[in-house]
């Protein structure tokens, strides 16, 4: 299939970071663990995880073979209380490096420790959001979600062990797939895009489309789950190297201020968001196409009815007498007009 951010260039003429870190990638890998903590010269360690992830954190722990300290029970979007009480544990224990296990809360968690402290971090992902792969860290207070970039938040090394992902409910699942496409769309329009990282998109959209279709047909199927994590691997490149727009700026604001499901919001919001982007930049439609066929937007939406993802804002709990304090911060935010926004959050509003 052909490249199209080559297509019509008159010199190939890009910019791209190629962010360092170590993946280790298989059904069982999580086995590995020890040696790439010794590999990374830990003495001590701290290890952060979801509730969902105790037995797994336990696992770990069990295994490693010199000290351990852990924080179980991270919370959505990272709030700044728990970070402060994450430091608290981590300056008391001494820990030279953190592993995260879990989805992206307790990565983003292990981001804010290693931001502020100088430690290694070593990251255990088990849904598709992806941050294990990008320098981007967030946090927030007071209803407001803070975003940055840093390498020193990039793991070190990201551990990918497909039975980890057994577990995962069907809307975890789901939702956290939008999530991934998300940042593969987000990839195809924003400007400064690299021919590295759309094609790598395409690539990434494909396989997660094909991927999370099997994965609801068959849950327990670990190479199902296997294609999936990957293509969310390749997502997280993709968002590292592309950064956020319209799209991640919406969800960003909508669950700081309203506490909504990071993944299930991307599930609403992507189809109304390919439109629109569909209908502002010819090269996008070629690209969209090369990803989905020539519907992108239908294609979305059918996938989200079939998965049984959520479909509008209302149903994730977004209160619809908000809309207006919505579209008025998404677009400071964005720095786009709210009369670009409110229109993409009406859409769907309701279903
Ligand atoms: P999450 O980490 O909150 O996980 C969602 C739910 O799944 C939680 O209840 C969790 O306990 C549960 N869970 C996780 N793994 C499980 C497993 N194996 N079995 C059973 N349950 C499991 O949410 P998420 O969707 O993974 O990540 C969203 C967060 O990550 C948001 O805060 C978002 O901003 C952030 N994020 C950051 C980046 C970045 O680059 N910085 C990228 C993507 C997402």
């Amino acid at each position: 299939m052909a490249n199209r951010a080559l297509e019509g260039a008159q010199v190939i003429d890009f910019t791209h970071d190629q962010l360092p870190g170590r993946v280790v990638f298989g059904a069982g890998r999580r086995r590995d663990a020890p040696a790439e903590l010794d590999a990374l010269g830990a003495s001590r360690v701290l290890v952060i995880g979801g509730s969902h992830e105790s037995s797994t954190v336990d696992e770990l722990v069990a295994g490693i073979g010199f000290p351990a300290d852990t924080i179980i029970g991270v919370r959505p979007h990272v709030p700044a209380d728990t970070v402060r009480d994450a430091l608290a544990v981590l300056d008391r224990s001494g820990a030279d490096v953190v592993v995260a296990v879990g989805g992206g809360s307790a990565t983003g968690l292990g981001k804010m420790l290693a931001l502020q402290r100088d430690v290694g971090l070593l990251a255990i992902p088990t849904t598709y959001a992806g941050s294990e792969m990008t320098p981007i860290w967030g946090t927030t207070e007071d209803g407001v979600k803070r975003t940055g970039r840093s390498v020193r938040v990039l793991p070190a090394t990201v551990i990918y062990d497909p039975e980890l992902t057994l577990g995962l409910p069907p809307s975890v699942t789901v939702n956290s797939a939008f999530n991934a496409l998300a940042h593969c769309l987000e990839a195809l329009w924003l400007p400064d895009t690299s021919p590295i990282t759309v094609g790598a998109s395409v690539e990434a959209i494909t396989s997660i489309v094909s991927a999370v279709s099997d994965v609801s047909r068959r849950p327990d199927d670990v190479e199902a789950r296997a294609r999936l994590l990957y293509g969310a691997h390749r997502a997280g490149s993709v968002l590292a190297s592309a950064g956020t727009g319209l799209l991640h700026r919406t969800a960003h604001v909508l669950g700081g201020m309203y506490g909504l499901d990071h993944g299930a919001i991307y599930a609403v919001l992507t189809p109304p968001m390919v439109d629109h982007h569909l209908a502002a930049l010819p090269q996008v439609r070629a690209r969209l196409t090369d990803a989905l066929g020539p519907d992108p937007q239908g294609v979305l939406v059918e996938l989200a009815r079939r998965l049984g993802a959520p479909r509008s804002l209302a149903a994730i709990g977004f209160p619809a007498d908000e809309l207006a304090a919505a579209a008025d911060a998404v677009a400071q935010h964005a720095a786009v007009p709210a009369t670009t926004v409110e229109p993409l959050l009406t859409a769907v509003l309701t279903t």
